[in-house]
């Protein structure tokens, strides 16, 4: 830790980064830290639950933000959290066009950008920005670089630095008095283009209203998230082939995954 400097804690909402913050909020002086935790309303409501049940549990210290197309970012709480997809959908309207696996603006634009918005609009022109990346995840260590060098912050990956894993933060949160209730393939905005077709099967298929939002975005712009079929087009192979895409069918690698 250097004197003066500032960290802003990027909080996800997975368990990892909450293990990160956690051990940050204990570990920093408090005038030295920020808790951001950005919502895209297409969260799973568990991921919110988990969130304020952390903020509740740290003293109300996590700034809760949302992409606004008019005002950049906005200041919201559990309460008033979009849990509808709005901010995503404002952000297509604005943009003109889907995000997909070349343009991944969304988590460029509903993640980082509020949070770069809210920290230079309360008065900081450089700081830390930390990041809840483990020790186990060395594929996506390089991640981030090329956000680092763009903009106004530097990257600490400090459960690297700590060789934190998947194993020791799960052992962490048998510890706590409640956990995130969501399995591994549940995380992040539900039905990310960047999820594997085996995934997205099984999300599909226990929640299909699910696929009515990203369904309603493809027919707005007349595209689709994924190049090779529609969301439409998936669920409707899913239902009438139940058998397939039983097989592993990794996700693309992304910021924003978290778990
Ligand atoms: S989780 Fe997927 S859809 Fe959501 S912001 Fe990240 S890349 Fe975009």
């Amino acid at each position: 830790m250097k004197d003066g400097e500032v960290y802003m804690i990027s909080f996800s909402g997975g368990r990892s980064s909450a293990y990160m913050t956690d051990r940050l909020l204990r570990e920093l002086p408090e005038d030295q830290r920020i808790v951001c935790f950005s919502n895209t309303g297409k969260e799973k409501r568990e991921t919110l639950d988990f969130v304020d049940r952390c903020d509740r549990l740290w003293g109300g210290v996590v700034n809760w933000l949302e992409y606004d197309a008019e005002k950049k970012y906005r200041l919201v709480d559990y309460a008033t959290a979009s849990r509808e997809g709005q901010p995503f959908e404002a952000l297509i309207r604005k943009r003109g066009y889907l995000p997909n696996v070349v343009a991944r603006f969304c988590t460029q634009d509903l993640k980082i950008r509020p949070i770069k918005w809210f920290m230079l609009n309360l008065g900081f022109r450089y700081w830390t920005n930390v990041v809840g990346i483990r020790y186990d995840e060395p594929a996506r260590w390089s991640k981030t670089n090329g956000i680092a060098e763009k903009e106004r912050w530097e990257i600490w990956l400090p459960m690297v630095d700590w060789k934190v894993t998947k194993p020791m933060v799960l052992d962490f949160w048998k510890t706590m008095p409640f956990d995130l209730r969501l399995e591994h393939y549940q995380g992040n905005c539900d039905l990310c283009f960047l999820k594997g077709r085996n995934k997205m099967k099984r999300l599909i298929t226990e929640n299909p209203e699910k696929a009515e939002w990203w369904i309603r975005q493809e027919e707005m712009i007349g595209s689709t998230f994924n190049k090779r079929y529609s969301i439409r087009e998936l669920v409707d192979l899913i239902r009438r082939s139940p058998t397939l895409f039983d097989y592993e069918d990794p996700d693309i690698d992304c910021i924003c995954n978290t778990d």
